[in-house]
């Protein structure tokens, strides 16, 4: 019997998805960080839509505040829409807990999970709760975004820079629970980016995912990759650097801007916004690999690198 760890998440997203139906007002069905749908064939708005789950002993530990978990679970799905471009408008949160649960539990998670959703436009509308072995939440939001202007995955072309916001690794010293989805930053991007995810899977697989998506190759320079704090003071055998490429939930976004518009979109940024954008690299013609580049010029396929869901 084949299982979830033979697998893993893309080949069982992948089998799960020759079972769904096309649709004629689906723009884009799974595969990106939300789903992209028309209303409307004249319709100037498109709803991008996407969910996500925040689960005991997977995406948080037992110790972990719960206000901390509630901001976790409103932080994923921000993210995943501001990576489309969107705005965010609406969600619906449900959480699952074992019946010995104190009610104040619930009330934190949702203490921590409304201030940031308020902050960025997304209202909760609804939810559910039931009982389970294990305590989990699970966010369903919906943002906005006018029709066709969604920036997906599949749009890098040979000759664009790639570009990330803020630092990246170890976010699981903390950063996870607390931080910042780049909302504003996303629908900005709109005018700018070809191509856009949110680094949920670590640097190396995400930038995969674009590659992939686009056809082409992206080639990260190892010398240019913003390493975080936690990354630099991590008390591990692990580079700082391969933390940044690998450990994932730093919840950036990692981007491509044509070439040739490269400094305008730099001075651009840095009027718009105080945070850290770097440029760690190029778009290359190829065939869907994430490649880093050392500073002595010797290349590495990092296809493969990155969080596991079933690993
Ligand atoms: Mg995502």
């Amino acid at each position: 019997m084949t299982t979830l760890a033979d697998i893993g998440e893309l080949k069982a997203i992948e089998r799960i998805c020759a079972l769904l139906p096309a649709g004629s007002d689906v723009i884009v069905g799974p595969g990106d960080d939300c789903a992209v749908v028309r209303s409307r064939p004249d319709a100037d708005i498109d709803w991008v839509l996407t969910s996500d789950p925040v689960i005991c002993n997977t995406h948080f530990t037992p110790d972990a505040p719960p206000t901390g978990i509630g901001h976790k679970a409103v932080g994923r799905i921000l993210s995943d829409i501001a990576a489309m471009a969107a705005a965010p408008r609406w969600c619906l949160l449900n959480v699952a807990a074992p019946v010995g649960t104190p009610v104040t539990v619930l009330e934190e998670i949702y203490s921590g999970a409304t201030p940031l959703a308020s902050k960025h436009g997304l209202c909760t509308v609804g939810g559910d709760i039931s009982q389970s072995a294990n305590l989990e939440i699970h966010a369903f939001g919906v943002g906005a975004v006018p029709a066709g202007a969604a920036v997906l995955r599949s749009g890098a072309r040979p000759g664009d820079l790639l570009f990330v916001t803020g630092s990246l690794g170890c976010s699981s010293a903390g950063r996870h629970l607390s931080f910042e989805p780049r909302v504003r930053e996303g629908a900005w991007l709109r005018d700018w980016a070809t191509s856009m995810i949110d680094v949920s899977d670590g640097l190396a697989a995400d930038a995969a995912h674009v590659a992939a998506m686009s056809r082409v190759d992206c080639e990260l320079e190892s010398a240019a990759v913003p390493l975080s704090d936690a990354a630099r003071a991590a008390p591990d055998d692990i580079t700082p650097l391969d933390h940044a490429l690998r450990d994932g939930e730093d919840f950036e976004l990692l981007f491509t801007v044509p070439g040739e518009r490269s400094e305008e979109f730099t001075s651009a940024w840095v009027s718009a916004f105080d945070l850290q954008c770097t440029r760690i690299g190029r778009v290359i013609e190829g065939t869907g690999r994430a490649l880093c580049v050392s500073a002595d010029g010797t290349v590495r396929a990092l296809n493969g690198a990155g969080y596991a869901h079933f690993g």
